[in-house]
């Protein structure tokens, strides 16, 4: 898993360009350039053979998948445009028992690091693309057995935090409508989606309990998360502050704004843990903390959940922020805080409080998930 990929060029959904009653077998195709080739990834929506063929003739590199779909019609689709630096292009065959892939390249290549791994009931076929130093015989195939992982095990764990509980009810609504009931509702929401997506599923709390944080850190920690998401919902004595919020840890606040978010939620922890949030230990968790790869694996997911969040949702100027939230500390866990919206603001408050809308935003951060491991995995 690499976050250093400067370029991530050609990401094409190419489902809706099948206008087939059957589903696509390539739904998908990624590229990215390494620092001699690339690094591909291609997504089938169908079990294939680990057995492939790979060619390599000049500039031009095929992979022949086996597979046995014969009810799917024939289908050649082209895509004849620059998708990293090394890919010109390529183009799919469909034939009863096989699928072809051709890519065009700038320079001759050859294939390694060939694997085959399930992903969600589909399966990726990743390879590395490196200059090909020997030439590859003309016509002469190289067969290359993928391995296989035959493991029924979800492919990731996602814990799901919602904020407050119990005898801490959170922020309030301009209705009496407390935090901690729409944050539980919004992770029931987010948990029955991302299962039904094949993602294995952990909430610090299930029910209206009063939870500490360093219980709800173990829980997450214990339980080895790939990801996780605290839930929240804000308030603020500005009536006009509205719109969502994405948080990641940082020793210093990225805005005022955001510093008085953090100590609010830091001092809601504090009433139930009884702990000295400015203490230099923390102080010093953080200085650690901050060179560490979830940071940045948060940041990357922090900008992906941006992306899904649209003005629709009325994102402010600065959406994506960054604090010393405790709740963020986790050393092992990738660890982002949403801010659904204010519960001090009538419009927000209502929305909030509105099941349809809440699908609605859990929708937009399930495919935020899912682009950031497909990402993670090139
Ligand atoms: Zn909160």
């Amino acid at each position: 898993m690499s976050w250093n990929r400067k370029i991530l060029v050609g990401f094409f959904v190419l489902s809706s360009v099948v206008a087939w009653k059957v589903r696509a077998e390539i739904p998908r195709v990624q590229c990215a350039d390494t620092a001699n080739g690339a690094q591909c990834v291609v997504m089938f929506s169908k079990p294939i053979a680990s057995s492939i063929q790979v060619q390599s003739q000049k500039n031009t590199l095929s992979l022949t998948v086996h597979q046995e779909n014969p009810e799917d019609p024939p289908l050649a689709f082209f895509r004849p445009v620059k998708i990293c630096s090394v890919l010109q292009g390529y183009e799919i065959h469909r034939r009863p028992e096989t699928i072809l892939l051709r890519f065009n390249t700038t320079v001759p290549l050859r294939v390694t690091n060939l694997s085959l791994t399930p992903y969600e009931g589909k399966f990726l076929l990743r390879f590395a693309l490196v200059p090909a130093t020997t030439p590859t015989p003309v016509s002469q195939p190289l067969c290359a057995a993928a391995a296989l992982s035959t493991s029924k095990k979800p492919l990731h764990l996602i814990a799901i935090d919602p904020g407050h509980g119990g005898i801490d009810p959170g922020a309030r609504g301009v209705n009496g409508e407390k935090e901690k009931n729409i944050t539980l509702e919004m992770a029931r929401i987010l948990q029955e989606m991302l299962q039904k997506k094949g993602y294995k599923v952990v909430l610090t709390r299930a029910k209206d309990i009063t939870l500490r944080r360093i219980d709800r850190l173990k829980k997450i920690e214990s339980a080895k998360a790939d990801l996780f998401i605290s839930v929240h919902a804000d308030h603020n004595p500005e009536k006009s502050m509205h719109g969502a919020s994405i948080y990641t840890l940082a020793p210093e606040a990225s805005d005022p704004e955001s510093a008085r978010l953090a100590q609010r939620e830091n001092v809601a922890d504090q009433h139930i843990d009884g702990m000295e949030v400015s203490s230099p230990e923390v102080a010093h968790i953080l200085d650690d903390l901050s060179k560490r790869v979830v940071l940045q694996q948060a940041k990357q997911f922090a900008r992906l959940l941006e992306r899904t969040l649209d003005e629709e949702d009325r994102l402010p100027f600065k959406p994506r922020r960054s604090a010393d939230f405790l709740i963020l500390l986790s050393a092992t866990v990738p660890s982002v805080l949403i801010e659904l919206g204010y519960l001090s603001n009538a419009d927000d408050c209502k929305r909030l409080t509105s099941k349809v809308f809440l699908h609605k935003i859990a929708g937009k951060i399930v495919k935020a998930i899912e682009q950031y491991f497909v990402e993670a995995s090139l």
